[in-house]
């Protein structure tokens, strides 16, 4: 009897120890990371795409307990290209369009938690902001260049392209191909248009971005091709769901997923919606 279990145990080393594959990835090589959407943040009203100020800190204040920490889209680049690690619970905040109430709002309050996030700023209405002299009042304004700059060279926040005009309904939705546009046409209005917000970044402000949002969430492969052709290296849709990101895997930067931060819920509705425990 003794014998027998012998022979047993053998063989079951024997299968435990060639059941693991030797290729496979360390935990800390295959991270999943959420990426939050937000817009406005406003005291006056509240909406799909506006949070009050109070409901923004219990959101930050809500993932410093549960163990997160910020990283910046740059830093899933840095991760994706095997340059650098990312922490045991990462999660990135992204704000869309450029808002002046990001600033006048939520920056303290960055400040305060110590949190990151990465702004992705529309060209025309920062343009418009800096020059027709409405530049600071949260329910309507965007942020100066001026303002981008502090932004960038903060240690809490880093700026993405979000088109300098295409950030429209009409005459194409969003970076979409017009329906009469062949391919080169296409390309040529694409690379117009995102180049010059780089210029803007770079004469304006003194950098430049490889982070892209796409307008309303809208993109195709073409899109990709040649925004990527531009060196631009991360891609935020507005697909929901969680990132399954590898060290060393550029490629999982292509169609980043981002969960919308309604303003209609509760910090607690939205975590539980976006399954963020
Ligand atoms: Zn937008």
């Amino acid at each position: 009897m003794r014998k027998v279990l012998a022979l047993i145990f053998v063989f079951i080393s024997l299968i435990v120890s060639s059941g693991a594959p030797t290729t496979s990835l360390k935990a800390e090589e295959v991270v999943d990371v959420p990426i939050l959407m937000y817009h406005s943040i406003l005291k006056s009203r509240k909406g799909e795409y506006i949070l009050s100020p109070d409901s923004l800190k219990n959101d930050l204040v809500w993932l410093k307990d549960h163990g997160y920490q910020t990283v910046f889209v740059s830093e899933l680049i840095d991760f994706c290209e095997g340059r650098a690690d990312l922490p045991e619970k990462p999660i990135v905040i992204t704000f869309d369009d450029g808002h002046y109430n990001n600033y006048y709002y939520a920056k303290p309050i960055f400040e305060e938690m110590g949190f990151k996030a990465t702004i992705n700023v529309v060209g025309t209405y920062s343009e418009f902001s800096t020059t027709s002299g409405d530049f600071d009042n949260p329910n309507y304004s965007h942020l100066t260049w001026s303002e981008i700059k502090v932004l960038q060279e903060s240690e809490y926040f880093e700026i993405g392209n979000h088109t300098y005009n295409m950030h429209n309904f009409k005459p194409r939705y969003g970076i979409g191909k017009k329906p009469s546009e062949d391919y080169e046409a296409y390309k040529k209005s694409l690379t117009e248009d995102v180049s010059k917000l780089e210029d803007c970044f770079k004469d304006k402000c003194g950098f430049t971005t490889n982070i892209f949002a796409y307008p309303f969430g809208k993109y195709s492969e073409e899109s990709y091709e040649i925004l990527s052709g531009l060196g631009f290296k991360a891609f935020l849709t507005c697909n929901e769901g969680v990132n399954h990101l590898t060290k060393g895997d550029a490629s999982k930067l292509k169609h980043l997923k981002r969960f919308n931060r309604s303003g209609l819920m509760t910090t607690e509705e939205f975590f539980k919606h976006a399954k963020i425990y």
